[in-house]
């Protein structure tokens, strides 16, 4: 049988079958997949090839197979093994939430979630939440931010959790994808969810699984079924997609609007930084791309750890 990871708890797994039948299923003996060292190997979002076992009228299941994953992401766990723990996977689209002011999303914040979205090869589309409390000046901004990101490809959308105003639009979109939503807290992911799909009440999941310190939420990342043939991953806990691990000249393949441009640059391991003829820098005199998503890339690179160095160009 095949059927797709709706929950894992660490041994059990929740998988369910087309048909919509639920069973609690294990994995038998190790099981090591290629090329990932996690800590988990299986994870919600995984499709799976199982086999039925009866205990004492106990009808439960064994996994033995995992089909290949489209993507997925991960976490580093915060112990001194830093071993890859993914988080979900199969995952079609994130709707990023963004907020202007209370709280404020700042542009490096998006910059970085994309690049992380894109290294990881999900698809964002950006919702401008809370447009009903928004002045014309903060409307304006967020016009001026929809328009340098939909320039590069991706769609934005304003909306309103509070009022309902083109959550239609979100929910056209969700049709028949496994979607994930994400920002900082306060943006108003859950009352968003809350409006696509009322009785579905994740606040009250998230809180009811906590541990009895109240302390922290479980990481356990679920999927959930909603009414009109649409999935979402709920990932209690985690913000964002953290930072994957890359080199310095991966960085600019993750900005859309660099990745043509880099062809042009005199030097093909150019970092669009201090280069001399590079097409990336040309653009940005010319204004054919955003200073602020210029700015964005410095700072992801001025984050990695290895010492840049000018010498050693190669053309
Ligand atoms: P989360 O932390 O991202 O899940 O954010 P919440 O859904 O808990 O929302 C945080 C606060 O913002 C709550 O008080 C919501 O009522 C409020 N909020 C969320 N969306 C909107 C919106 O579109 N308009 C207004 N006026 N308030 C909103
Ligand atoms: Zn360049």
């Amino acid at each position: 049988m095949t059927g797709l990871v709706y929950k894992s708890t660490g041994s059990w797994y929740t998988v369910k079958t087309n048909l919509g039948a639920a069973y609690q299923c294990r994995i038998k003996g190790k099981f090591r997949l290629k090329g990932i060292k996690s800590t988990n190997p299986i994870a919600v979002g995984d499709v799976v090839d199982f086999e039925l076992e009866t205990n004492n009228d106990n009808v439960t299941g064994v996994i033995h197979t995992i089909h290949d994953r489209k993507n997925y992401i991960v976490r580093k766990s915060v112990n001194l093994s830093k071993q890859t723990h993914i988080i979900a996977s199969n995952i079609d689209q994130v709707f990023l939430l963004i907020t202007i002011d209370n709280p404020p999303t700042f542009t490096s914040f998006i910059d970085r979630f994309l690049v992380t979205a894109q290294a990881y090869a999900v698809k964002t589309i950006l919702l401008f939440n809370k447009i009903d409390t928004y002045s014309d000046d903060t409307l304006a901004e967020v016009k001026y931010l929809a328009h340098i990101y939909r320039k590069i490809g991706y769609e934005c959308i304003g909306i309103s959790a509070e009022t309902g105003k083109n959550v239609d639009k979100v929910k056209a979109l969700m049709v028949d994808k496994v979607s994930m939503f994400a920002g900082h807290s306060g943006v108003g992911k859950s009352t968003l969810v809350n409006a696509i799909e009322p009785d579905l009440d994740l606040k009250t999941k998230a809180i009811s699984t906590q541990h009895s310190q109240g302390q922290h939420t479980t990481t356990f990342a679920e999927m959930f079924d909603l009414s009109f043939n649409a999935k979402i991953i709920d990932t209690p806990g985690i913000k964002g997609f953290g930072i994957v691990d890359m080199d310095k000249e991966e960085v600019g393949d993750y900005f859309p609007e660099f990745f043509e441009l880099k062809q042009d640059c005199k030097f093909n391991n150019c970092l669009h930084v201090e280069e001399p003829k590079c097409a990336v820098k040309e653009a940005l005199d010319k204004d054919e791309i955003s200073y602020s998503r210029y700015r964005s890339y410095l700072q992801i690179l001025d984050g990695e750890e290895e010492h840049y160095r000018t010498d050693n160009w190669e053309e």
